[in-house]
């Protein structure tokens, strides 16, 4: 009966085809998924025909790399229109940024006579949303790296050589880009970032939940946030982060998310859907 609700596919740095992740989550006695690729909602369609195929229960979702105090924060959103217009424009246009970063990371790599072509690089990817995983991956496929760990430390962290800074939107306006699309906005992985002084005030600018359940939280991180849920009227949600292959073996099965937390917020975009269609006659 449990779900994951933060996945990857390879429409972002996730291995996973839609069908061989839902495949896997079925095989694992998944009941729910949502899939939170990153900057894009290409993958929707064919995880959610999969889910129907093995009768999976299926929710839209995307990752957003917003800033908040010049703190790098993602935003989970969930159950929006992944056809409405304006955010599939503001899609397309994070797409764009994170194209011309890999051009201009592969320029830096360049620059320190490392052979990496951006061609290999958009050709791993094979996707509209490429990312440093990309990259790491054409390192190590060049030799230059011995796995995506090393390709991260050497070059392509924070303030590491062909690392370069990306442009972001505030939380506030990844919280309103969900809101108008119908959906609801999670602070995913809060336990990487310490964001907790700040939780009234994203709760104020229309925060809807937490990802209290995340493989990187320790038990009494999860306990932490189920608290901070608790005393803020947030909803508690949780998955994986499972990357496939990517960061070696799945994360698929580490979280197995209650349906409890599923209904409330299968509720939560109900009602957001009513608010919006309610405003918009
Ligand atoms: P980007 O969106 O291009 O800034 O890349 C960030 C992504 O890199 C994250 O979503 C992770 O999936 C991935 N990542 C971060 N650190 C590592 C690492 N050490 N090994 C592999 N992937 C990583
Ligand atoms: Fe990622
Ligand atoms: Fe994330
Ligand atoms: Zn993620």
């Amino acid at each position: 009966m449990f779900a994951d609700l933060h996945l990857h596919t390879c429409y972002s740095d996730g291995t996973y085809t839609p069908e061989e992740l839902v495949a896997e989550a079925h095989r694992l006695g998944f009941v729910t998924l949502a899939i939170t690729d990153h900057d894009t909602v290409e993958g929707c369609p064919a995880v959610a025909s999969a889910c129907a195929l093995h009768g999976l229960q299926f929710i839209p979702g995307v990752e957003l790399t917003a800033e908040y105090q010049g703190l790098e924060v993602h935003i989970l959103g969930y159950g929006f229109d992944i056809e409405d217009a304006t955010f599939l424009e503001q899609m397309a246009r994070f797409q764009a940024i994170r194209q011309q970063r890999i051009r201009d990371m592969v320029a830096r790599l360049n620059e320190m006579d490392i052979p990496i072509q951006v061609e290999r690089v958009m050709a791993l990817a094979n996707c509209r949303a490429p990312g440093r995983p990309h990259v790491a991956r054409a390192l190590v496929e060049a030799g230059v790296c011995r796995d995506l760990d090393e390709a991260f430390e050497r070059f392509l962290k924070k303030h590491r050589p062909a690392w370069v800074p990306k442009s972001k939107i505030s939380v506030p306006e990844a919280i309103q880009l969900v809101h108008r699309a119908g959906g609801v906005a999670v602070l995913a992985h809060p336990g990487l970032y310490y964001v907790d002084p700040v939780l009234p005030e994203l709760v104020r600018a229309g925060l809807d939940g937490i990802e209290c359940f995340h493989t990187k939280h320790t038990p009494a991180v999860t306990e932490r946030y189920l608290s901070w849920a608790g005393r803020l009227g947030l909803l508690a949600t949780g998955g994986s982060d499972c990357h496939g292959y990517s960061k070696g073996k799945p994360l698929l099965g580490s979280i197995r998310l209650a349906p409890e937390f599923v209904e409330r917020l299968q509720q939560r975009i109900a009602a957001r859907r009513a608010q919006l269609s309610s405003l918009k006659s």
